[in-house]
């Protein structure tokens, strides 16, 4: 993949300081805005909330040409929406795509890109409501997921406290370790990821977790996110590990869109939902907001930022 450019700034310093150039007026509908998985708008007199999310897929930044194929690309443009309306808990409403064509994408492949964007958007119980295309040099797509979630109760990355339990779903460095292999069930979750909606919905409906998120960028950096916004630190034991992979792929390797979450120390968490195991790793403590440590020693973060020489 081509290098990041070398900016002066990570991913955060650049969030926190567009969050203070677009502060929120007293008041606003807008419940919560930049900082977590989705932006929480309330509309006067709804019982629901409304969550939306943005992402971009880059080419030659999160896939490649000649590896990746259309439908996969598609499907996963999607996914990583979907992905973060799990994160709070809710439910997809709607999509909209932006999409840049390169010179060399022709109709089959833009038949194929939408085609598995719209198989992901039938298991997902969503629809395509609109979007854009226009050219580029290289393929460049957004994707907006629009979700709805009951009146405050979406799942924020804000909400754990100090002695919660850390949890997280499923095995981790699957995709990384996909990304180094090129073949098998790894390369198979790499290219096309579950978001994990239903169990979104029964960690806001039944566990009532206190905190959410997904695993995009990897669980050290990810954890360190959850932890800075609840004001705490987290302390963690090694997370399950994907078969084949490695530790390292595990902590740190990105887009295994698992959910990573807190709970009361005596909440009731089943040991799996629907086949994808729940998984204790940790718990929330009064230090250091963003500060992870694991056996006793700080957890570096060392997953993706997109801004930060690697
Ligand atoms: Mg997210």
């Amino acid at each position: 993949m081509v290098k990041p450019r070398r900016f002066l700034k990570s991913e955060a310093a650049l969030t926190d300081s567009l969050r203070r150039l677009a502060a929120v007026p007293r008041g606003s509908a807008l419940v919560a805005g930049i900082g977590d998985d989705c932006a929480i708008f309330r509309p006067p007199n709804s019982r629901e909330d409304l969550l939306f999310t943005t992402d971009l897929l880059v080419e030659d930044t999160h896939f490649r040409r000649a590896t990746h194929r259309a439908a996969d690309i598609g499907w996963k443009a999607l996914a990583r929406g979907l992905s973060d309306i799990a994160a709070m808990g809710g439910d997809p409403c709607f999509c909209l795509v932006s999409l840049a064509l390169a010179p060399w994408c022709d109709a089959a492949w833009v038949n194929g890109f939408f085609r598995g964007l719209l198989l992901q958007a039938g298991h997902a119980g969503t629809v395509l409501a609109g979007g854009d295309l226009s050219h580029g040099a290289t393929v460049v797509c957004d994707v907006v997921v629009c979700g709805a979630v009951p009146r405050s109760r979406a799942l924020r990355r804000d909400g754990a406290h100090a002695g919660d339990a850390i949890y997280v779903s499923g095995a981790l460095g699957g995709s990384a370790l996909g990304l180094a292999t090129g073949r098998g069930k790894a390369w198979r979750r790499h290219l096309r990821p579950e978001p994990r909606l239903a169990l979104g919905r029964f960690l806001r409906e039944t566990v009532r977790a206190t905190a959410a998120m997904d695993l995009s960028d990897g669980l050290s950096l990810d954890l360190a996110r959850l932890s800075k916004a609840s004001g705490l630190g987290a302390e963690i034991s090694p997370p399950p590990v994907w078969r084949g992979a490695t530790l390292a792929q595990a902590l740190h390797g990105g887009e295994d869109y698992e959910l990573l979450f807190t709970a009361p120390p005596r909440t009731p968490v089943p040991a799996a939902f629907e086949n994808i195991p729940l998984t204790r790793i940790g718990v929330m403590r009064r230090q250091n907001p963003g500060r992870v440590t694991m056996a006793g020693k700080p957890l570096v973060p060392g997953g993706y930022d997109h801004f930060l020489a690697r």
